[in-house]
């Protein structure tokens, strides 16, 4: 059955047992279960899911019941059996099938050259033909496959010996936990792939980790390595891990029950894969998420430069982060001739992109207050070039994570910029110490007000708990117009101090009542910037409610906890009626952050704050909650290329999918509006070729949203 076939075919059952859920059948059982998986596999294989969460919600919901009522009928690869409830990992040591090998390591197109020069010397071919894939940077991982099921799976350890993680490997949605192996007559098989987290659920956990206190991951591949490592199955589960597979490493076939290296010689019933590409393309029909769309086969070494070169322009737009490219000859059997030594395989290279790492020295340590109080160190180390961004100062978060880095003043340290994550240090390099480094010491008293500090039993930072000090009253106001919060334009942090000094504005719903009059009698206040900062103050009313629930500053409340809650309500003062257990019921809400919310709103001061912002015309109400009521963009889909002028090209996506729409990687047949901004490219070019594709500008599109 081909790929289209069976995605009618499944999409007609699944629509089957949507529609009929009163009347199940234990022997449909087995059915749904293969229902359920294959929308796991549409969901997290594909990206491409073709029923809601709540659909699939209750379809396995209905699994659930069926078997908790019958437990014989429990198979080990029922989509149910991924979290088993009271399991731990002991991750106790195992045994590689074949070692888990390095890989040799390029930095320029030179380097290619002579790897593809001694390849083919090796190999005595005049041309040699590659496969050409993404480096993830993740945590390696093994899975074996027994009979079509899962039994095992490790970390690559020392690569000889690895911990046995399998329950853990069971939390990610992306590895199958059975697979129709027989039908190639495979009855054991290892495969090797990379653990990932995306650098959204990356920035959100690490949003999570800073609002608490705890200091966030330097990259999404130690909050993936880290997230293996956990006992809890179930807290692994909540770390939305992903995986791409990109490797058999051993195959045992049933027919004969001899252990041999692919490529087979004896085919069974479908061919096993001959080449590279040709692994990948099975692992993906076999419903693994292996790099079949990001690998290109190309012949010779020039396409191999060019390929990683096209790719690398994708580098930042990706969701997950890669850190080069890997170039593998693609014939298996030439690859078993190259072998490989004792630390790489000769058939392999790793190009490594340009680092987003750098060195520096720690110079001083400023220590600054926040609007909560938090008292956080900052280093300020010598400029260094990270990523394209030049870093003079870093947060060190407190005084728990610089004795876990085990830093001191004048150390020399390695800085990674992960992505679009504010730099951190990765470690101090305490072989390079001359003797002469000193304790980073902190202080006692509040460095604004010199109130004394105090530290919470269960937290690790130290805080100033004098409500008046100024550095949290000024923090406040200046978290509230940022530019991720009210983003109120030309505002900005030296104006609220400004403002603050001469007593304009004491707090937040002060910045509605500015006497302009007054302003534009301070220097530097032309009349052309006065209307500047009138207008945006005007603009800002009508921000997106996340934007003002962010801005509130609520302690354990980012970016993302912001978003869940402005969806959950139509006007902001509804969360008066919500308690704790209520809240807790919110995606990504835990009792911490539901008890934080829980005391914002019942606070008087708080309300009465909300209610003079309401008054003074700011919106406390959900637009697009009403909006989306209405579903105006249902069944449409759409892409953004160029600049945009009045959107952010993130709301503009979110808007499109709030309103019921959909939003597509590329220009293709299926896209039904191109939006074009200032400096349109490609996507231009190719869309006008389709016919069917509207292309609008941006004002089309926000008249379409308004309808
Ligand atoms: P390194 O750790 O720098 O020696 O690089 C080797 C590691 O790269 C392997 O152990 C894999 O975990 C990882 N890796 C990521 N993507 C790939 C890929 N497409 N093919 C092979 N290895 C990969
Ligand atoms: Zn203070």
């Amino acid at each position: 059955m081909n790929q289209l076939q069976r995605t009618k075919e499944l999409h007609q059952q699944t629509s089957d047992w949507l529609s009929n859920l009163g009347s199940i059948q234990l022997s449909a059982i087995e059915l749904l279960r293969d229902i359920l998986r294959w929308n796991e596999y549409r969901y997290y294989v594909q990206n491409d899911p073709l029923i809601s969460d709540a659909e699939y919600d209750i379809l396995f919901k209905i699994l659930q019941k069926f078997e908790q009522e019958n437990p014989g009928i429990i198979s080990p690869d029922s989509p149910t059996q991924r979290v088993g409830v009271g399991l731990a990992n002991d991750f106790s040591k195992v045994e590689h099938l074949v070692p888990m090998l390095s890989l040799e390591n390029s930095y320029n197109a030179d380097d290619l050259i002579d790897w593809d020069r001694k390849a083919r010397e090796l190999s005595t071919l005049e041309n040699l033909e590659y496969c050409v894939e993404p480096k993830f940077d993740g945590a390696s991982i093994s899975l074996i496959y027994e009979n079509n099921l899962l039994t095992r799976s490790a970390t690559r350890g020392d690569g000889t010996v690895g911990d046995e993680i399998t329950l853990n490997t069971k939390q990610i949605k992306s590895v199958p936990l059975s697979a129709q192996f027989n039908s190639y007559g495979i009855e054991q098989i290892e495969i090797r792939g990379e653990v990932l987290i995306n650098k959204k659920n990356f920035k959100a956990y690490n949003e999570k980790l800073m609002e608490e206190g705890l200091p966030p991951f330097a990259n999404p591949r130690n909050a993936a390595a880290g997230s293996l490592r956990i006992k809890d199955p179930i807290v692994v589960s909540k770390r939305n891990l992903e995986v791409f597979l990109y490797h058999i490493s051993f195959i045992t076939n049933s027919e004969k029950s001899t252990t041999h290296k692919i490529p087979s010689e004896n085919s069974p019933l479908i061919q096993q894969p001959k080449s590279h590409s040709e692994m990948l393309e099975m692992l993906w029909e076999l419903g693994f998420r292996s790099p079949k769309h990001e690998m290109k086969v190309v012949k010779g070494i020039n396409g191999v430069i060019k390929y990683i070169e096209e790719f690398e322009e994708k580098r930042d737009g990706l969701p997950y982060e890669i850190d080069g490219m890997v170039v593998k000859v693609n014939d298996l059997q030439l690859q078993e001739k190259l072998g490989m030594t004792s630390h790489h395989p000769r058939w392999a290279i790793a190009f490594k992109f340009k680092a987003r790492q750098g060195t520096s020295k720690l110079l001083s340590v400023e220590f600054q207050v926040g609007r909560t109080g938090a008292v956080t160190p900052v280093a300020k180390i010598n400029p260094v070039m990270v990523g394209g961004v030049t870093v003079s100062s870093i947060s060190i978060h407190n005084e728990e994570y610089i004795k876990e880095k085990d830093l001191k003043l004048g150390d020399t340290i390695l800085i990674e910029r992960s992505g679009d994550v504010i730099p951190q240090i990765v470690k101090s390099f305490t072989e390079l110490r001359t003797g002469n480094e000193t304790n980073i010491l902190f202080p006692k008293n509040c460095p604004v007000c010199d109130h004394e500090l105090f530290k919470p039993l269960e937290e690790a930072v130290w805080r100033c708990i004098n409500i008046n000090c100024t550095a949290q009253v000024v923090e406040r106001i200046i978290h509230f117009v940022s530019k991720d919060a009210m983003d109120i334009k030309n505002f900005g942090e030296a104006n609220v101090r400004k403002f603050y000094e001469i007593g304009l504005i004491k707090d937040i719903p002060d910045i509605y009542r500015l006497d302009f009059e007054k302003i534009g009698q301070m220097e530097g206040f032309g009349k052309k910037s006065i209307d500047n900062l009138q207008t945006a103050i005007e603009l800002s009313k009508s921000q997106p409610l996340h934007r003002l629930i962010f801005g509130l500053g609520i302690r354990y409340v980012g970016e993302t906890t912001a978003k869940t809650l402005a969806n959950s309500v139509n006007h902001l003062l509804d969360f008066n009626q919500f308690d704790e257990e209520k809240l807790i019921q919110l995606e990504d809400v835990g009792i911490k952050v539901a008890g934080s919310i829980h005391r914002f709103f019942r606070d008087e001061v708080n309300l009465l704050m909300l209610q003079e912002l309401e008054g003074l015309g700011i919106s406390l109400k959900n637009q697009k909650k009403q909006i989306a009521e209405n579903d105006t963009l249902a069944g449409q889909t759409f892409l953004f290329t160029g600049s945009l002028v009045k959107l952010k090209r993130t709301d503009a996506e979110e808007m499109v999918e709030q309103n019921g729409g959909k939003i597509v990687s590329g220009v293709s047949s299926k896209l039904n509006y191109l939006v074009v901004g200032e400096d349109a490219g490609s996507k231009l070019e190719k869309a006008k070729k389709i016919q069917s594709i509207k292309i609008i500008n941006e004002e089309d599109f926000i008249k379409m949203l308004s309808k």
